[in-house]
């Protein structure tokens, strides 16, 4: 069962148990939230394969980072037990792929959904950007109210065009692409790893975006019919939607990108769901390691 709140303190004790429990788990800090949190990043693996999911782009997502790290435990549980993942022999996977984990985008917008402003912070500023929200459980922004996922240099523009002109609790874009230290470290980590295939888990739907202004490669319709046959989430090729990560990527690299929409309902996500989800996104993600490059 998953602990609550999942905020970055429960995140960074499940990152502390893993690494302990399963010494071939590399724990990095890949940047720091505009408030100095660490962003983790896990590494597992020594394949040639460089697979990489992420979670909590949007702070009232958080259900995405819980999942993650479940399915983490999962894997390398059966890595050490010489078990299967998904259908195939875990050991083959760490064998042939090296993944990137980076299971929480944004911590100070996970611990305000959670726990509200910040210490020290004047609240008048977080309701103006609150707009008329009781409370701020529907933020998906960063603390400073900017959408790191409308935050990448891909038609950033259009976004920019038509999204709200000051920061909001969703859809600010900033005044520049890539103004925010989480996307700017999330950047830096997809060059230095040069990822094969990435995955960005957010909520809901139930559905796989896999295209952008058709620079996917062939392969990505392949990938994601596996995932639909393995959890039921319908692919989607486009929606009119930029500026997010995965939409950068397949721009800047013309390799396998998905934003994967986890469960149904509002956000957050209820947490009696969290099974559900659980056992659709670990066939997701071991498809996504099992599944050869083009
Ligand atoms: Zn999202």
């Amino acid at each position: 069962m998953m602990r609550y709140p999942y905020d970055s303190k429960a995140l960074e004790e499940e990152i502390g148990e893993v690494t302990k429990y399963a010494t071939f788990v590399t724990k990095e800090i890949i940047g720091y939230s505009v408030l100095g949190q660490p962003i983790y990043e896990l590494t597992i693996g020594k394949g040639p394969a460089s697979i990489h999911w992420n979670g909590s782009f949007h702070a009232n997502e958080w259900m995405t980072s819980a999942v993650l790290m479940d399915v983490v435990r999962q894997y390398v549980k059966a890595i050490n037990h010489d078990g299967v993942f998904g259908e195939v022999k875990a050991r083959e996977l760490f064998s042939q792929t090296r993944l990137s984990v980076v299971p929480m985008v944004n911590p100070d917008g996970v611990d305000l959904v959670m726990h509200g402003p910040p210490h020290g912070s004047d609240p008048s500023e977080f309701a103006k950007m609150n707009g008329i929200n009781q409370t701020f459980t529907p933020w998906k922004g960063n603390i400073r109210g900017v959408d790191l996922n409308n935050q990448f240099p891909a038609r950033w523009e259009w976004e920019r065009a038509r999204k709200p002109k000051q920061p909001s609790f969703r859809d600010y874009p900033g005044e520049q692409p890539l103004t925010e230290p989480e996307a700017q470290a999330m950047v830096m980590l997809t060059k230095k790893r040069d990822f094969d295939r990435v995955l960005a888990f957010h909520s809901q739907g139930e559905v796989v975006y896999w295209g952008y202004q058709g620079m996917e490669p062939v392969q990505s319709s392949k990938t994601v019919d596996a995932f639909y046959k393995k959890s039921g989430y319908l692919p989607v090729r486009t929606i009119e939607s930029f500026a997010g990560y995965k939409d950068w990527f397949i721009q800047e690299y013309k390799r396998e990108g998905y934003t994967v929409e986890i469960g149904r309902g509002i956000n957050p996500l209820p947490l009696s769901s969290f099974p559900v989800h659980l056992e659709k996104v670990k066939e997701i993600c071991a498809v996504s390691l099992a599944v050869p490059l083009e």
